[in-house]
């Protein structure tokens, strides 16, 4: 069995994902852990579950994705992987941090570099890595496909889409990804995004006001 635990993090109430076996291997996605508590908070669970992380999986670099990741890399000593389009984003994060008011923010270096389509495994899981340019040039979801969700980042919201007023953001590519990469899965796949709650693919082919199937 698979097992997924949510966060919300930071002033921009960011999910970050905690994906793990019943043996305890698994994954982290955006740690987007700022403060001490919140990063207490991350370590309790770690250590009560006897959680042994693996990797820190990013969906994207926007800065509200990223705030965790100097801190788990230091404290679990695991790899950074990210798409290879996001690299521009993750090196302007530093400036963006300081923008928004995070002074402690330290960037951290990539260690592997997804590709698209992979599939990757760690213990018990399977992620297949889906790539959902737009919001950012080098967006990625991560589909375990046996469990039937998707941990989708900004790309796909219950009702909503990602922005894509910001630099770098391709409004015709984030469409396209959503029609071409998400709406191709089965109805009952469940979407957790990275603000706010799930929803499922079925759902939001109905009912998303943004972009209908
Ligand atoms: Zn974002």
């Amino acid at each position: 069995m698979i097992h997924l635990k949510t966060f919300t993090f930071n002033p921009f109430q960011e999910n970050t994902y905690v994906v793990y076996d019943d043996a305890g291997e698994g994954i982290v996605i955006d740690p987007g852990c700022y403060t001490y508590e919140e990063r207490q908070e991350f370590k309790k669970f770690i250590t009560e579950n006897g959680i042994q992380l693996k990797a820190i999986f990013n969906t994207h670099a926007h800065i509200d994705h990223v705030l965790g990741i100097d801190f788990v890399k230091n404290e679990y000593k695991i790899p950074l992987h990210l798409h290879p389009k996001e690299e521009p984003v993750l090196l302007d994060s530093k400036k963006r941090a300081d923008v928004y008011g995070f002074p402690h923010y330290q960037p951290a270096d990539v260690d592997l570099w997804f590709t698209n389509d992979e599939i990757l495994s760690v213990g018990a899981l399977q992620i297949k890595v889906l790539f959902v340019p737009g919001h950012a040039p080098g967006h990625v979801a991560f589909y375990f496909e046996k469990e039937k969700f998707v941990i989708g980042g900004d790309v796909l919201f219950r009702r909503s889409v990602g922005r894509t007023d910001f630099p770098l953001c391709n409004h015709e590519d984030l469409m396209n990804s959503i029609k071409t990469q998400l709406y191709v899965l089965p109805d009952e796949v469940s979407v957790y995004p990275g603000h706010g709650g799930k929803t499922t693919i079925g759902e939001e082919k109905i009912s998303n006001p943004y972009v209908k199937a």
